[in-house]
């Protein structure tokens, strides 16, 4: 992997706001290292950017070290790789789907990041990018394995905030509402008429909405830190209020 390119990795990039962040900084000039499960989705995406496709699953510490050496150095780390199994009350709680959460968002968004701080702080001008959710700071009924999971990720990532001081990496926290991708059939197992509802009578943002913002806040100048931005469709104010029409 040659380039004189800066080098950007996005995490999760075999789908929706990982996808479209890998074309929105290609086109600022990033080398995108893109990395998922799908490999042969990232294959495509990569060939299309001019970018670079790795195996990646963030719960698997041996992944991560495989695709990190395979990252000789790294300017921008988008955390993106998540989502959100199942949608049930505490006292049904599945602990498959907590752990799967917890492994993806949390754990995934540690290993990826560990790695490669490094590379980030040599580069002089390094950047975090995690997308967290509204479910990061909001809680809903039936969302506690995911809202519990956000949170967490969303304070380990601001503890890097302070941690960081002093060095030259930036911290940006991307906080999306209700974004039309795979997210919802993910969470709903492959249920199509179930996913559809969440988008039902209402306008939600898109990848490419998400994607736009997360390269605004990695093109401003280098002592310019985005600390968070929470971006919502017009149709939502909160997690649990949503205008349908
Ligand atoms: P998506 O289309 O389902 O994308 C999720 C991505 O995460 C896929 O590329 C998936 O790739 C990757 N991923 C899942 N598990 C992984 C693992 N173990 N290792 C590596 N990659 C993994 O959904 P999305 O909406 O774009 O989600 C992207 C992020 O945005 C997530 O963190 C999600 O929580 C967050 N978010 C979404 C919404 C929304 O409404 N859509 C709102 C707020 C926040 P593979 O399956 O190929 O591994």
């Amino acid at each position: 992997m040659t380039t004189t390119r800066p080098t950007a990795v996005v995490t999760g990039a075999s789908s929706g706001i990982g996808a479209a962040t890998a074309r929105e900084l290609a086109g600022q000039g990033f080398h995108v290292v893109v990395g998922a499960r799908r490999l042969e989705r990232c294959k495509e995406l990569a060939a299309e950017i001019d970018g670079t496709a790795l195996a990646l699953d963030v719960t698997d510490a041996d992944s991560v070290a495989a695709f990190v050496a395979a990252v000789p150095a790294a300017r921008v780390l988008v955390n993106n790789a998540g989502g959100a199994r199942g949608l049930a009350p505490v006292e049904d709680a599945d602990e498959e789907h907590w752990r799967w959460m917890w492994e993806t968002n949390v754990l995934g968004t540690l290993r990826v990041t560990r790695a490669l701080l490094p590379t980030l702080v040599e580069s002089g001008d390094g950047h975090v990018v995690t997308v967290t959710s509204i479910a990061a700071f909001d809680v809903y009924d039936n969302g506690g394995g995911y809202t519990s999971a956000k949170h967490a990720q969303s304070a380990l990532h601001r503890t890097l905030r302070g941690e960081l001081l002093g060095r030259p990496v930036r911290v940006t926290e991307i906080a999306p509402g209700l974004v039309e991708t795979d997210f919802s059939l993910v969470r709903f197992d492959g249920d199509e008429a179930r996913a559809a509802g969440v988008y039902a009578g209402m306008t939600p943002l898109t990848a490419s909405d998400v994607a736009e913002v997360i390269g605004f806040a990695v093109s401003r100048p280098a002592h310019v830190n985005l600390d968070t931005i929470v971006l919502r469709p017009r149709d939502q104010a909160s997690a649990t209020r949503v205008h349908r029409s």
